[in-house]
């Protein structure tokens, strides 16, 4: 498993692509939707556009500088949405990789105009006691980068309106792990609203979660 920093090298890129083969496998993303991107010293590798993942070989992804001062690089287009993955990359030093998706129940609550609630103890994952939502912007645009930045500060994830659910990750693994606990999440809401009315936890109650998540798992996982 390769640790962060990460360097721009084919086992990086491979990394990334088998990132978006899993999410696909998972089941918490379908076709080209979603994107990945990692940090790479001070540039970013990300994910081309609407290259089925499958197809995807080392030589195929982008690479834009994180200064955003340069064209990206590679032979497609960078990931329509690379400007929220750089905006993210910038602003949260801690964080090597980003991960974007379209898992249903995400999806389902963002169409819904809704953010998850303190539903469960795991929403501290994302650092609060809520998980926000974006508001609706047109994709790849730089107003949704804007709108996603603008509620993931004390953030590492979020539900985009209308379109599905971005997360960061401390590596590559741990994007995918609190992507896929994301929509979990959205699942155990959705459903417990379908069987009842759901007890939101107190942001005391959260307060106390946020403590002791700190010492949660495998500091070097
Ligand atoms: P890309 O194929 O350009 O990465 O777009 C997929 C997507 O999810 C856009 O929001
Ligand atoms: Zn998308």
């Amino acid at each position: 498993m390769l640790k962060p920093p990460y360097d721009d090298t084919p086992d990086l890129r491979q990394a990334i692509i088998d990132a978006c083969l899993e999410m696909n496998r998972r089941g918490i993303n379908q076709g080209t939707s979603g994107n990945i991107s990692a940090r790479a010293g001070n540039r970013m590798v990300i994910t081309p556009s609407g290259i089925p993942y499958d197809r995807l070989t080392p030589d195929m992804l982008a690479s834009l500088p994180l200064d955003g001062d340069g064209p990206a690089e590679g032979p497609y287009p960078p990931s329509t949405e690379w400007q929220f993955h750089l905006a993210l990359l910038k602003a949260k030093p801690e964080m090597h990789a980003v991960v974007h998706a379209h898992p249903v129940h995400c999806t389902a609550l963002s169409i819904n105009r809704e953010e998850i609630p303190a539903c469960h103890y795991m929403i501290a994952l994302f650092g609060g006691n809520t998980v926000p939502l974006a508001d609706y912007a047109l994709f790849g645009s730089d107003r949704l980068a804007e709108a996603v930045v603008e509620v993931m500060t004390e953030r590492s994830g979020c539900l985009m309106a209308n379109h599905g659910a971005v997360v960061t990750g401390e590596t590559l693994e741990k994007g995918l792990w609190r992507l896929e606990e994301l929509e979990v999440l959205a699942r155990a809401y959705i459903l417990s609203r379908t069987i009842g009315t759901p007890h939101i936890l107190s942001a005391g109650e959260i307060d106390e979660v946020l403590g002791a998540v700190a010492n949660y798992g495998i500091k070097s996982a």
